[in-house]
């Protein structure tokens, strides 16, 4: 590690800065929900494609919106009206059927009232309304998603509606997890004296995964600088990204810096003026990207939020969503040491501003599991007032 960890905001630049683009692919429209659009998709229709009634009830001349008229048709949704609407006239009509000619409004059906012999009386007042006009949302060939949109049930609705059932996305980058430490044991066992459970592995998996990434879980490798070696290289040669879990920081089994040295990583940086997280390791070998992080259950989930998820998400192109949201601090906040940037679990209260959750250091995953966000205090900033304007990440 460096004397003098990098500060964050520098290693961000770093990270974001030795990011490849992925190439796109197409893929069904039922798969494509977490995936980042690689173009502008535009509308091959008007929407909506023709002027149509927003409201059930009585579409006819705006003169005759006051008053006593004939009903002449019926259009449910789906007909297309046949006949034109004079004056004196109007058509008995559903939500998002066809305006008929001549009809200039709909009056709504809690406005009139049947007088019998087919007739209706009227109570619209004076104005057009009740009427969606054909274009008035996106007009054919309008931009309606720009490439970088993330896809989320929204754009699929979107995409649907404009035809689009093969959307061109980013390739979902290829991530592989490599856990090391040889006091881990699988989750499904039992640990024995001095081991304890991987809970890393799954939780950077879930992680890649919830970034719209595949990730490759190669599961625990020991401290032993041989096998680690043998696993990075394959790992390596396969991936978009490389993260490994543990083993990054000044132990005397600490292999992972030197391991990925030997096999021509370029290590971009090493310690981030950062808590949790300051052993964090970068670099890249070609075009795969890898990154060395604590194994401290809450570094390695905090490291992964605020640097390998931008990341992933600019690999795909996405437009990467603000790292950090203004937030109001609930209560009073105090660290004793300040020349880090600080990382704590917060929870939002009922009014909407954050509290900092009762937090014994970066080994206590259970506290995290209750958090709502991230609250990111500033290298030098020691003590905050309840009330502080602050920032945090949402998780
Ligand atoms: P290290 O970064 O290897 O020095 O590990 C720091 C601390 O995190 C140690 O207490 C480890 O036991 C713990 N730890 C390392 N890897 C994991 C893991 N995969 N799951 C849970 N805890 C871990
Ligand atoms: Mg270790």
């Amino acid at each position: 590690m460096t004397p003098a960890p990098l500060a964050f905001e520098e290693a961000e630049r770093i990270v974001l800065a030795a990011v490849p683009r992925l190439e796109a692919e197409e893929v069904d429209l039922d798969q494509s929900l977490g995936r980042v659009l690689a173009y502008d998709v535009r509308s091959d229709v008007d929407m909506p494609p023709f002027d149509k009634a927003a409201m059930d009830g009585f579409a006819c001349r705006l003169t005759d919106a006051e008053g006593e008229v004939e009903v002449v048709a019926e259009i449910p949704t789906g007909t297309w009206p046949g006949k034109r609407i004079a004056d004196g006239q109007c058509a008995r009509i559903m939500t998002g059927a066809p305006l008929p000619a001549g009809a200039e409004t709909v009056v709504m059906m809690e406005q009139s009232e049947a007088c019998g012999q087919g007739r209706v009386h009227l109570r619209g007042g004076g104005a057009a309304a009740n009427i969606c006009w054909r274009g008035e949302d996106v007009q054919i060939g309008q931009v309606v998603l720009g490439a970088g949109r993330a896809i989320g049930p929204a754009q699929i609705a979107v995409l649907a509606a404009v035809g689009c059932v093969r959307p061109k996305v980013a390739r979902r980058p290829r991530v592989s997890v490599i856990v090391t430490g040889s006091e881990l044991v699988e989750p499904y066992r039992r640990p024995g004296p001095a081991q304890i459970r991987n809970s890393n592995g799954q939780q950077l998996c879930a992680q890649v995964q919830r970034t719209g990434a595949c990730a490759h879980d190669y599961g625990i490798v020991p401290d032993h600088e041989q096998l680690i070696e043998e696993m990075a290289a394959r790992a390596l040669a396969d991936s978009d990204l490389v993260i490994f879990s543990g083993g990054v920081s000044v132990g005397a089994y600490d292999f992972v810096p030197q391991v990925l040295l030997r096999i021509g990583v370029e290590v971009l940086f090493h310690g981030v003026n950062m808590q949790p997280g300051k052993p964090t390791l970068f670099g890249r070998r070609g075009q795969t990207l890898c990154c060395g992080l604590p194994g401290n259950p809450v570094a390695t989930l905090v490291v992964f939020e605020l640097l390998l998820r931008p990341l992933l998400l600019r690999m795909m192109g996405a437009a990467i969503e603000p790292r950090l949201v203004p937030a109001v601090l609930a209560t009073d906040f105090a660290r004793k040491k300040s020349e880090r940037q600080a990382t704590v679990p917060v929870r939002f209260d009922a009014h909407g501003a954050v509290a900092p959750i009762e937090y014994h250091g970066a080994a206590h995953i259970s506290a995290i599991s209750q958090a709502d966000a991230l609250l990111v205090v500033p290298a030098g900033t020691k003590d905050l007032a309840a009330g502080s304007k602050v920032h945090v990440r949402p998780l």
